[in-house]
């Protein structure tokens, strides 16, 4: 099958593009074969940091010039990375792991580029808000992505209890010094029984999902001595309250820990 980059360029990435390339949350095998030519074949990639990008390439044997976009610069960053690809520049754009702009920089990226007239193409991939969802076992017909929740305790409450009568899986992503906090205000504002998952280090060695009532899962994350690792919250829409009490009604559901990656 052609693909729309190789008719418009002759097999190198088009001039005056601004690609979103997705890589890995931790697998390295996950990065697609695309990404790697796209990566090979622009003239810039911007990324949030240069170090981690550099290591990246350096796996696949890449070697390209690289500037940084991050939290910080991204303003300023914008308007240089849309120019040079208005002056017919390939340039992709990466975050430190999974699709950018999900929860990372890049959408004032975006927008420089279209005010510029400046063609964007997804080239996508990983993101961990939808690898978890996917094994969450909640429902994923009709989903949220909340991004991350908010640090702070009041507010942080206020939005796990707007998904009081939600009728959709939400995902958030939450930091792991805060994630037993964040489950603990499920139990307490959405009630026990409420099925949640949280997805662990995805595609890495310790990768583990924890599915279950609110409850159960507060319990066996409570007995570790400390949270370690990369996290995501899925909470999953109110009508599943009946089902995570059992089709007999005896709340025997438990907390069901995933086995770890094949790879
Ligand atoms: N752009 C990324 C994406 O597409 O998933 C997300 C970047 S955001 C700054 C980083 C957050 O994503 C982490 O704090 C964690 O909540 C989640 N995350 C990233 N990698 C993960 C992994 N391997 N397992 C679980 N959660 C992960």
């Amino acid at each position: 099958m052609r693909n729309r980059d190789a008719e418009q360029s002759g097999g190198t990435a088009a001039a005056g593009v601004i690609y979103l390339v997705a890589t890995p949350l931790g697998n390295l095998e996950d990065i697609t074969l695309r990404a790697l030519r796209i990566l090979g074949e622009v003239s810039l990639i911007a990324c949030e940091d240069t170090r981690r990008t550099g290591r990246l390439l350096q796996h696949f044997r890449i070697s390209k010039p690289l500037v940084s976009c991050h939290d910080h610069n991204e303003a300023r960053r914008a308007t240089e990375l849309a120019e040079r690809a208005a002056a017919g520049e390939s340039i992709a754009l990466v975050s430190d792991a999974g699709t950018p702009l999900i929860a990372d920089p890049g959408y004032r990226v975006v927008q420089a580029a279209i005010d510029r007239g400046v063609r964007v193409v997804p080239v996508p991939g990983p993101s961990a808000a939808v690898a978890a969802l996917s094994v969450s076992g909640l429902p994923s017909h009709d989903f949220a992505f909340k991004g991350f929740l908010p640090s702070k305790g009041a507010k942080r409450r206020a939005a796990i209890r707007s998904l009081e009568r939600s009728d959709s899986s939400t995902v958030f992503y939450e930091a792991p010094h805060r994630i037993l906090a964040a489950v603990a205000d499920t139990c307490e504002l959405l009630g026990g029984s409420r099925r949640i998952a949280i997805a662990r280090e995805l595609t890495k060695l310790h990768e583990e999902v924890l599915r279950g009532p609110a409850a159960t899962v507060f319990e066996s994350l409570s007995c570790r001595p400390s949270q370690k690792g990369e996290f995501v919250l899925v909470i999953g829409p109110r009508d599943d309250r009946k089902a995570a009490l059992g089709e007999d009604g005896s709340g025997s559901t438990t907390a069901t820990p995933s086995s770890a990656p094949d790879a």
